[in-house]
């Protein structure tokens, strides 16, 4: 589907044609968004919002343009309440650094769930420690699917948080998140969402959703490297500080006092990835113009193939087998280490991940060093599938 617009795909890896199963860690761009950068840097770059020349009215305008795609693409109320960041990363540490810092005191907990990709832990303990406050954890059953009776037990009039994934990058699981808000709403408690492998595979409506806060990072959605979004309730961003200081976030400053910018821009410190913020707003033109249904569906279909064939391979276990899932498969083979494994599989031109996908704790609940990992875009083929598979019986045969 839509392949001919990648153009990164029509190579040869180690003489074999490039099978990229990587996509949980970054999407490849068609090339409208490679076009988009470009046409940025060839006909418009220039520095934003503080220029009165042409150049740089243009860029503000496309720049400006790209946050109120990104607010209907999530269906943000407001442009203000859209912060662009460098990704989920940057997102996430701004809000456990700002929110922690107004709302987090001394015994106070912070919930996240076992399954959370080390950016949804490190920056909360980070802030835990400094504030004095525990990080607690939801666990999730052998089938990597969240175990929700625990969640309801685990929140207290202590907890002033919880921030959960959307979708597990390395179990695939898609987690129940509407009731997971719904639930801590019943406790008068907000929810951060990671939604950095839910974007182009899941719908997402903010509003609908009711959630506090959503993170993603536009490269796994086909956009560039180094732009994403924090979406917040304005209730809450007006209420916490500035994550980092600099030009564009002040209103007035003297040595003595300075005063704070409105929403969004009290957020968005220094000059942003104009240029990336661009290719961001092409990306969610062009998947929309698929369809997110269309790829959901088609990438459901790649999940349900390979999961088959993967399962008649001698040894092949499957880590993550929820009953609802994103087109993530983690498998471990008897008796073979994953790093051997995904190496011979690299040798015949199949890109797979390796290792613990940034996701130490999972790996340690089901006692393995880490998994191989591959994970699907609608781009992606049923003979690449059938590749795929053939160089994993190739690296038993090898190994064993
Ligand atoms: N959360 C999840 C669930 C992820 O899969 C990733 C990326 N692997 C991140 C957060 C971090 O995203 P980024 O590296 O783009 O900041």
């Amino acid at each position: 589907m839509n392949r001919q617009d990648f153009p990164i795909l029509d190579q040869k890896v180690n003489g074999y044609p490039l099978v990229y199963f990587d996509n949980a860690a970054t999407t490849q761009k068609p090339q409208v968004v490679i076009d988009a950068l470009t046409d940025y840097y060839r006909n418009i770059n220039s520095n934003i919002h503080r220029g009165v020349h042409y150049l740089s009215q243009k860029a503000t305008d496309e720049f400006e343009v790209a946050r109120r795609t990104a607010q209907a693409f999530i269906n943000a109320p407001s442009p203000q309440e859209i912060i662009f960041t460098r990704g989920t990363t940057e997102s996430i540490n701004l809000i456990a650094t700002s929110f922690g810092k107004r709302f987090l005191h001394e015994g106070d907990e912070v919930l996240i769930s076992e399954m959370e990709h080390h950016a949804n832990i490190v920056p909360w303990q980070i802030i835990c420690d400094e504030k004095q406050a525990r990080l607690r954890v939801i666990p999730f059953d052998e089938t990597g699917t969240l175990k929700m009776d625990e969640y309801e037990k685990l929140l207290s009039d202590k907890t002033k948080i919880v921030a959960i994934t959307y979708v597990s990058n390395t179990l695939g699981t898609i987690n129940p998140i509407e009731e997971v808000i719904r639930i801590a709403h019943a406790h008068h408690i907000p929810v951060m969402v990671d939604g950095a492998q839910a974007m182009s595979h899941i719908p997402v409506d903010v509003q609908a959703l009711d959630c506090d806060f959503f993170c993603f990072s536009g490269h796994k959605m086909y956009a560039p490297m180094g732009i994403g979004v924090m979406y917040g309730k304005a209730k809450w961003l007006n209420e916490m500080p500035p994550y980092q200081g600099g030009g564009e976030m002040i209103k007035t400053v003297t040595f003595e006092r300075t005063t704070y910018n409105e929403l969004p821009f009290k957020f968005e410190a220094g000059t942003p990835a104009v240029g990336d913020a661009i290719g961001l707003k092409t990306a969610i033109d062009y998947v929309q113009s698929i369809g997110i249904e269309n790829i959901a569906r088609r990438e459901h279909e790649l999940l349900s193939y390979a999961t088959e064939e993967l399962l008649k391979i001698d040894g092949v276990k499957i880590i993550g087998t929820s009953q609802n899932k994103s087109a993530i498969i983690s498998f471990i083979i008897n008796g073979i280490h994953h790093f051997d494994a995904g190496t011979l599989i690299d040798q015949m031109g199949v890109a797979v991940r390796t290792g613990h996908h940034c996701t130490q704790p999972v790996v340690d609940h089901f006692g393995i060093p880490g998994t191989i990992r591959a994970s699907f875009a609608f781009y992606n083929t049923e003979a690449e599938i059938d590749q795929m598979v053939k160089a994993v019986k190739q690296a038993v045969k090898m190994l064993r």
